[in-house]
C-alpha cells in the first residue's frame, strides 16, 4: 500500500467517525513563541485544547507536516527517525475519550477494510496506574496481559496545563531483531523489534502551578501516528527509508554518486541522511523559512551543510541537493501541491547555499583533519572551543558538523569553549554596530539601507543590501 493511500485512508476512516478534516498547517508556528517548528499534529491545534478558540466540530483529523531536530542524531542510524515526517492524528476536544480512541485505533489497524494488520503483531504500553486503559485493551479489545505493558513514563506532561497518561501501539517486526534476554527488548525499549507506530494521549488532568494534578472538566484525546513508519509496516520493509516516500530520492542520489543502496552500511547512512534532509529543506523553504545564521534559518543551513558533507562522502563534489527538489515534490504532490508551485524558487535557494558551502568545505575539512592529527600526536581527544569556532566562523562548519566528524574519529569538542568564543564574537559585533550607529549622520534613504553581512567564505564578505 502506497503511503498516499495510507494517509487518505486514515483521513477517510476518521471522517467516517464524524471528524472534520483539517489541512496540514505550515511548519512555521503561528502565534507560538514556544516552538521553533511545528513538531506534532497537536501543536497546530493548541488553540482548541487550551480553550482560546472553540472548534466548529470537536472531532478533528489531520495529517500534519512536522520537524523534529532533536532526532537529528538518530537520522540515518535508526530505521524510524526523520527530521521531517508526517503525523496522522485524530483529536477530541472535550468530546469522546479513551474507549472510542482505543477502539477506533484498533479497528483502523486491524480491520481488513483499512490496514488489516495481524493483531498478534501488535502490543501496547499504558501508564502504570491507568487501569481504565488496561481494562479497555484487555476486555474490550481482547489483548492478552503479556502484550499490555505498564510503564511509569507513559505520561504526557509539558508543565502547566493539560496533561495525562498515554498508550502507545507497537508493531512487532520480528523476533530476530532483539534478544529476549536483552533488558531493552520490550515495546518502548531501545530496540528495532518493537516499532512504535501510534501514540494516544489522554489529556485528563490539569497540571496546576503548585505541581498538583486535578481532573479536567472536559477531557481530550490527542493522537499521533507516523506516516513513514506505518508505510514501512504496510510495505513490509525493514526501514522507513525503504518505502515509496524515500526510495526515489535515494535512487536519484545513487545514480548521481554511482553507488548502490543496501550494500554498504556507511553508504546507506549517507543516502538516508541526504534523503531525510532533502525533504526537510524542501518543505521548510516551501513554508517560507530561508537559510541564515539564526533560528529556523540556521536549522536549514545546518541540515543542508550536513547533507552536502554526506554527499561528499559519496564522492559528489558538485551541487546536487537542489536537484532532489523535484523528486521530493513529485512524491508528495497529491497531498502537498504548494512545493510544486514553488519548485524553481526552492531549487534556487538550495543551489545558492550549496555553492557557498562547497567553496569552503574542502579547505575546512583539511584544517579539521590537521587539528585532529595534531591532537592525536599529543595524545589528546578534545578539539578546543577556539578551533571549533574558527571552523564555524571561517569555513561555515556548524558546531554539530565539527562534532560529528570529530566523533567519527573518537574525538569530542569543547562545547563550553565554543559558546564562549561565540559570545565574544557577539560582543565584538555589538561594539562594531555602535561604531556604525555613531557614524550614521546621513538622513533619508541612506540610513534606511540595512546592510547585512553574510558569511561566504574565507577572506570574503558579501553584502546583502535591502531597503528597509
Ligand atoms: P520514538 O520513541 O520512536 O522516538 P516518540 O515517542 O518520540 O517516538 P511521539 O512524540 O509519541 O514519538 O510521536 C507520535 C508518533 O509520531 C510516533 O509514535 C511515531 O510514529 C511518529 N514519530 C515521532 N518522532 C518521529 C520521527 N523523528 N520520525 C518519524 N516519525 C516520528
Ligand atoms: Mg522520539
Ligand atoms: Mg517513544
Ligand atoms: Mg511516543
Amino acid at each position: 500500500m502506497k503511503a498516499s493511500e495510507i494517509r487518505r485512508k486514515f483521513l477517510d476512516f476518521f471522517a467516517g467517525k464524524g471528524h472534520k478534516m483539517e489541512p496540514s498547517a505550515s511548519l512555521i508556528p503561528v502565534d507560538d513563541p514556544t516552538l521553533l517548528w511545528i513538531n506534532s499534529g497537536v501543536a497546530t491545534l493548541k488553540k482548541y485544547f487550551d480553550g482560546r478558540v472553540k472548534p466548529d466540530n470537536p472531532r478533528i483529523v489531520n495529517s500534519q507536516k512536522s520537524i523534529r531536530t532533536n532526532d537529528i542524531e538518530n537520522v540515518g542510524y535508526t530505521a524510524r527517525h526523520h527530521t521531517f515526517f508526517e503525523m496522522l492524528g485524530n483529536f477530541s476536544v472535550g468530546d469522546y475519550f479513551k474507549e472510542e480512541a482505543i477502539t477506533w485505533a484498533w479497528e483502523f489497524l486491524t480491520d481488513s477494510k483499512w490496514m488489516g494488520l495481524n493483531p498478534d503483531r501488535l502490543s501496547v504500553t499504558i501508564h502504570s496506574e491507568d487501569d481504565e486503559a488496561y481494562r479497555i485493551w484487555k476486555e474490550k479489545i481482547g489483548l492478552p496481559d503479556e502484550r499490555i505493558i505498564r510503564l511509569k513514563e507513559n505520561f504526557w506532561d509539558i508543565g502547566e496545563g493539560p496533561s495525562g497518561p498515554n498508550t502507545e501501539i507497537f508493531y512487532d517486526r520480528g523476533e530476530s531483531l532483539c534478544d529476549p534476554d536483552d533488558p531493552e527488548c520490550y515495546p518502548g525499549g531501545e530496540n528495532e523489534r518493537y516499532l512504535e507506530i501510534w501514540n494516544l494521549v489522554f489529556s485528563q488532568f490539569n497540571h496546576n502551578p503548585d505541581g498538583t494534578y486535578t481532573p479536567l472538566p472536559k477531557k481530550n484525546i490527542d493522537t499521533g501516528m507516523g506516516l513513514e513508519r506505518m508505510a514501512s509496516v504496510m510495505q513490509d520493509v525493514s526501514t522507513n527509508y525503504d518505502t515509496d516516500l524515500f526510495q526515489p530520492i535515494i535512487q536519484a542520489t545513487c545514480d548521481k554518486a554511482g553507488v548502490v543502496y543496501g550494500k554498504d552500511k556507511q553508504t546507506d547512512i549517507a543516502l538516508k541522511v541526504i534523503a531525510d534532509h532533502a525533504r526537510t529543506i524542501v518543505f521548510a523553504v516551501s513554508d517560507g523559512a530561508l537559510p541564515s545564521n539564526e533560528g529556523r534559518g540556521y536549522v536549514i543551513r545546518r541540515l543542508l551543510r550536513r547533507a552536502v558533507r554526506y554527499g561528499r562522502k559519496l564522492g559528489i563534489e558538485r551541487p546536487f541537493l537542489y536537484k532532489l527538489t523535484s523528486i521530493v515534490t513529485e512524491i508528495m504532490k497529491d497531498y502537498y501541491p504548494e512545493p510544486v508551485k514553488k519548485q524553481a524558487f526552492i531549487e534556487r535557494v538550495i543551489k545558492n547555499e550549496e555553492e557557498k558551502f562547497l567553496e569552503t568545505l574542502t579547505e575546512g575539512l583539511h584544517i579539521l583533519e590537521r587539528v585532529i592529527a595534531e591532537l592525536k600526536a599529543r595524545g589528546k581527544q578534545e578539539i578546543s572551543g577556539q578551533e571549533a569556532f574558527k571552523l564555524y566562523d571561517t569555513y561555515g562548519f556548524p558546531v554539530d558538523l565539527t562534532e560529528e566528524i570529530a566523533r567519527e574519529q573518537g574525538f569530542s569538542v569543547d562545547h563550553k569553549g565554543f559558546d564562549e568564543e561565540m559570545e565574544r564574537q557577539r560582543e565584538r559585533a555589538r561594539m562594531a554596530r555602535q561604531d556604525v550607529d555613531s557614524m550614521q549622520v546621513q538622513g533619508g534613504a541612506l540610513s534606511e539601507l540595512q546592510v547585512k553581512s553574510e558569511f561566504v567564505g574565507y577572506g570574503q564578505m558579501e553584502c546583502e543590501t535591502t531597503v528597509a
